[in-house]
């Protein structure tokens, strides 16, 4: 196959960018992973080194990897509500794992039309292997100092995807490169990160990162939770990078917003046909109701006072206990007593927890 012929099927296929490599290196990706693991920055949602490492029983005899980025860059539009909460711009179009799956699957049907046979194995960020690493080695882009891959002229609002094949077919692609890296160091990105989740070497805490307090079921440390101002993920230090200014836009229009009200008292058949192909639904309906209550302890109004003391009551025990954290953020002089009247059942809960609440405001008061 001729590469202007592969050009064309990419283009059909709607695939932005597509590297290749054979190279898997895993003597650099053990280094990064063990350094993260030494400084604690890893999360739960992390593989077992070992396992990200171990390519082979992937796929046994694999020769190369085809790496392959889809933009998500698209224009966004908001929404008109009172009460209104933000999505981060690769988890509010219809779920990326099933968009790049697609792709990929257009792609192996393609390369087996024009003669290549091949065994493969597919992966979109839930495989143990390390996405980016294989897309820095493919010449997808280069890493920036917001942890993303940055494409020249994509910018890092790119999906990742790869196919591992056990055929050697990178000379369609011609030399195997790795990118230069073209970070500018301008440092806008760590300038901007709310939580100090990035550091000066590269390295992220990923523990202390918006994007990751936004999806776990851990109890998110008060001080940390202050910091959070949208429904689900974290832009932030990739709409600052300069690479993204500039970036090749998509055609699309996405509304980027959430109605809070909606979703706090949304029912769960309601929230699978509305979200249920979303990529931030997939940690279920109460993490993103969570995250709504914390983004109403920056609303300051009755709505969103009333919305809180209902949610008192609310059967979730998590909800309850963020619901007397964000009306605590507000600032009622009241507050036990509003706990006392509208806690029904629950009041003793709701006590201890605004105890918890309180202790830790004192403490972190008597620090400063
Ligand atoms: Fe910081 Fe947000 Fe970037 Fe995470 S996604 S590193 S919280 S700016
Ligand atoms: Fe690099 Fe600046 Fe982009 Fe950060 S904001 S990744 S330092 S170019």
């Amino acid at each position: 196959m001729q590469k202007n012929r592969l050009d064309t099927i990419l283009r059909k296929i709607g695939i932005d960018i597509i590297g290749i490599t054979k190279n898997y290196d895993i003597d650099k990706i053990y280094k990064r992973l063990v350094k993260r693991r030494e400084k604690n920055y890893h999360t739960e949602f992390e593989f077992d080194i070992n396992k990200r490492l171990d390519i082979e029983s992937i796929l046994p005899g694999w020769k190369n990897i085809i790496s392959i980025g889809i933009s998500y860059n698209f224009n966004i539009e908001s929404i008109d509500a009172e009460l209104k909460g933000r999505v981060s711009k690769s988890a509010i179009g219809r779920d990326y794992h099933l968009i790049l799956n697609e792709k990929m699957d257009a792609l192996i049907k393609a390369l087996n039309e024009e003669g290549y046979e091949f065994n493969y194995f597919k992966g979109v960020d839930t495989t143990p292997l390390v996405d980016r690493e294989i897309a820095a080695e493919a010449g997808i882009g280069f890493f920036g100092k917001n942890n993303s891959i940055i494409n020249e002229e994509y910018g890092s609002f790119i999906f990742l995807g790869f196919i591992i094949i056990d055929i050697d077919i990178s000379e369609l692609w011609g030399k195997n490169r790795i990118l230069e890296n073209r970070c500018i160091n301008c440092n806008l990105c760590i300038k901007s990160c709310p939580t100090n989740a990035l550091r000066d070497n590269n390295d992220m805490d990923a523990k202390r990162c918006l994007s990751y307090l936004t999806q776990t079921k851990e109890d998110i440390p008060f001080d940390l939770r202050e910091k959070i101002n949208t429904l689900y993920g974290c832009d932030i230090c990739q709409n600052v990078c300069p690479y993204n200014r500039n970036a090749i836009k998509k055609d699309e229009k996405e509304i980027i917003d959430i109605d809070l009200e909606d979703i706090i008292f949304i029912s769960n058949k309601e929230f699978k046909r509305k979200y249920g192909d979303k990529a931030f639904s997939w940690r279920g309906k109460n993490i993103i109701r969570r995250n709504a209550v914390i983004l109403l302890s920056k609303i300051v109004n009755k709505k969103s006072k009333d919305i809180l003391i209902e949610l008192l009551k609310d059967s979730s025990e998590m909800i309850r206990k963020y619901s007397i954290w964000a009306l605590y953020m507000h600032g009622y002089l009241d507050l036990e007593a509003i706990i006392l009247k509208a806690s029904g059942r629950y009041l003793e809960e709701n006590i201890n927890e605004l105890k918890r609440i309180e202790e830790f405001y004192v403490i972190k008061k008597g620090n400063r």
